[in-house]
């Protein structure tokens, strides 16, 4: 589970995320909806410790992570081992895919396993064809990724993800740069990952996933939470004037 309480960002004089508290239970579907620069992005890279909260406290499995900032203003490399080991059991899904462009599909699940977890190769690679097959990738490992279409990319980023075991996936607008024939199959490997009672954050335009797979939607305006509920209540009928503006928008 990963439990956000009081978190604040800002950017120089912008302040992006104003006190959020959210959890997301063990098997839980969280999903993130808001306009473009509420701080969804942002919010997620606070769970991934990408980025430094600048107040307020995340704990990951009941710890709580140690958010002080070092001389240079990130956080503190004498914790660099607490954070090593929180950002393995985080998932993260990128919108770009971000694979490594020189390495082949199986290369590139098999590098964290590998270096971060310590597996042998042989085991690395067991595992990875494994994951390659549960999302359809099979016939594709020894591909490149500048040979694969975006939905197969976003796939294999997916299986990469898998290979660490996460406790907690976070993926950020997952199919926002896939052309719309491709949104479906990476949707149906995320919609099969939460029947599996997998732990996720999903920051997503797809109005209509969030209401089929998310426990919980959460309705991000200007870094702050406007609206929360079961997606039966936040779409059916949304208390809060902003999230029906929203929605009647991009639903
Ligand atoms: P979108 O739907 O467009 O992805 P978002 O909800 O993910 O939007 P964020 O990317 O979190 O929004 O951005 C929130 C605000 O913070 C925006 O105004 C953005 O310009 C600003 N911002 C984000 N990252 C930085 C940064 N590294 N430096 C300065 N400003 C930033
Ligand atoms: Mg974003």
């Amino acid at each position: 589970a990963i439990e956000l309480r009081g978190i604040y960002k800002r950017f120089g004089d912008l302040e992006v995320i104003k006190g959020i508290d959210l959890t997301a239970r063990r098997g839980e579907v969280v999903a993130l909806i808001g306009t473009s620069g509420s701080g969804k992005s942002t919010l997620l890279r606070c769970v991934n410790l990408l980025e430094r909260p600048d107040a307020g406290e995340i704990l990951f499995n009941g710890e709580s992570i140690d958010l002080r900032a070092g001389r240079d203003g990130t956080l503190r490399p004498a914790h660099h081992e607490q954070i090593t080991r929180v950002r393995a059991g985080i998932g993260f899904v990128f919108q770009n895919f971000n694979l490594w462009p020189h390495m082949s599909v199986l290369e590139n699940v098999i590098e964290a396993p590998i270096h971060v977890s310590g597996l042998s190769r042989r085991q690395a690679v067991a595992e990875a064809e494994r994951l390659l097959e549960k999302v359809g990738l099979g016939d594709k490992k020894n591909a490149y990724p500048a040979f694969l279409s975006g939905g197969q990319q976003q796939r294999a980023a997916i299986a990469r993800t898998l290979a660490m075991k996460p406790a907690v996936i976070l993926f950020d607008e997952p199919t926002s740069a896939l052309d719309p024939e491709l949104v479906g199959e990476v949707l149906g490997v995320i919609r099969q990952l939460a029947e599996e009672g997998r732990t996720m954050l999903i920051v997503t335009h797809e109005m209509r996933f969030a209401r089929d797979v998310a426990h919980r939607v959460v309705f991000l305006d200007a870094g702050r939470i406007e609206e929360q509920g079961p997606p039966s209540e936040v779409f059916g009928q949304p208390r809060s004037e902003r999230c029906r503006a929203f929605l009647a928008t991009h639903l």
